[in-house]
């Protein structure tokens, strides 16, 4: 069996032409795309490339070259974008500097008027490094690993492996030919496209995997201080309660403001506020649990649920956190921005609902503000202001 390698090359080269002109007209409609669009250009080049390669013939040397050199020019642009999405931008120029190289040692080779097998090992060597470099770009990628990078790893990794071999076939023996009909060099160009699909969907669905989650994570995080937003808060209690329902646990859910925020930003500034908002965020974030979630619920209030936890256990927590906060500082050019919170807990144990313990916690939070702000109030008691740990009934 043989294959028409100059058919299938066509078939890949229209492939890519038309990936690259879709994806180009697609990253070009949004903005912040510059990798997605610096690898659609790279696809637009090497089908271009692939092109000239398959209609080599019609051109006089040393011009029937053109679509190699332009294949090694569009797969550095490839490279730069993987190494961008890689989050390794500061390699490119290194990159750049090899691929000239690169570039230069094959045009080098087509000055001196190098005989075909020689130019084919030149230029496959070139497609091992470039290749290779891709492949160990996108593993040494400082973001989180997934099953679609590892395929883009490999196949990556398989493709230079078999510019390699076939380096290798036409240092070894005549048979280096792309229309070569033996079975190697056939079996060669197959792997090399499929390799090169398997390469074009994989980044294709790497860039979709990252929108996903950062969409995700837009939907679910308050952005200004990276903790839980209102609705994902809500969710996520929610899941406790029926947790803690189901294996009779207890649960308490606290409530918490911020005690006099408007003079804070009246005072030092708007700026000043949202650095005061993310301090209570990592207050949150160092004192609680991982069982426990927390959430903004807006300007300044935040909502805190502890399975596991009875409104008992819950009180000297919410203490912890009020004098955390108490003593938390955020120096200006004005002084110190100091703040206080506000404190009401009730308990979401058994067959009452989200939304009534937390109201009824809003309540105690008020209390709390009607008692002169910096303290926690539950349904039977208030425990400390700031005067320290007295403990009081509740009006
Ligand atoms: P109280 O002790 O009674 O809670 O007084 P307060 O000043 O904290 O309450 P009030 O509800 O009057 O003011 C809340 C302030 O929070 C007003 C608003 O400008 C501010 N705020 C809400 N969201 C943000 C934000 O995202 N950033 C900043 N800097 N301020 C915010
Ligand atoms: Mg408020
Ligand atoms: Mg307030």
């Amino acid at each position: 069996m043989s294959f028409d390698t100059k058919t299938l090359w066509m078939t890949l080269a229209i492939s890519n032409l038309v990936f690259g002109l879709l994806m180009l007209v697609y990253a070009g409609a949004e903005g912040g795309r510059a990798t997605l669009r610096g690898w659609a250009s790279a696809q637009l080049l090497k089908g271009l490339a692939i092109v000239l390669i398959i209609i080599k013939p019609m051109f006089s040397h040393p011009w029937g070259f053109t679509g190699n050199v332009l294949y090694l020019v569009g797969h550095f642009v490839e490279l730069a974008a993987f190494l961008a999405y890689a989050g390794l931008g500061d390699r490119i120029k290194g990159a750049a500097l090899m691929s000239v190289a690169l570039t230069l040692g094959y045009l080098v080779g087509i000055g001196i008027g190098a005989a075909g097998g020689a130019m084919a090992v030149i230029f496959s060597s070139s497609l091992f490094v470039l290749y290779g470099l891709s492949a160990l770009a996108l593993a040494a990628s400082g973001r989180r690993r997934s099953p679609v990078q590892v395929l883009l790893v490999v196949s990556n990794g398989l493709i230079a492996l078999t510019a390699l071999a076939r380096a290798g076939l036409a240092w070894s023996s005549e048979a280096w030919d792309p229309q070569s009909a033996a079975l190697t060099n056939q079996a060669m160009f197959l792997l090399g496209y499929v390799f090169s699909l398997c390469d074009g969907f994989a980044f294709l669905l790497l860039v979709k995997e990252d929108a996903d989650r950062s969409l995700l994570r837009m939907a679910t995080t308050d952005e200004l201080t990276g903790i839980a937003n209102r609705a994902h808060f809500l969710d996520l209690a929610e899941d406790r309660r029926r947790l803690c329902l189901r294996s009779g646990q207890p649960i308490t859910v606290m409530m918490m403001d911020l005690d006099h925020f408007k003079q804070v930003n009246d005072v030092f500034g708007h700026a000043v506020g949202d650095e005061v908002l993310r301090r209570v965020g990592a207050v949150l974030r160092d004192h609680l649990r991982d069982v426990d979630v927390y959430g903004r619920l807006g300007g300044e209030e935040f909502a805190v649920v502890l399975p596991g936890t009875s409104p008992e256990a819950a009180l000297p927590v919410a203490e912890r956190l009020r004098a955390a906060l108490a003593e938390t500082v955020v120096a200006t050019d004005s002084g110190q921005a100091r703040i206080t919170v506000s404190l009401g807990l009730a308990d979401l144990a058994g067959d009452r609902r989200l939304e009534q313990a937390m109201s009824e916690a809003d309540q105690h939070l008020y209390r709390a503000k009607a008692q002169g702000r910096n303290r926690v109030v539950a349904a039977t008691e208030t425990i400390s202001d700031r005067a320290g740990a007295s403990l009081r009934p509740a009006l």
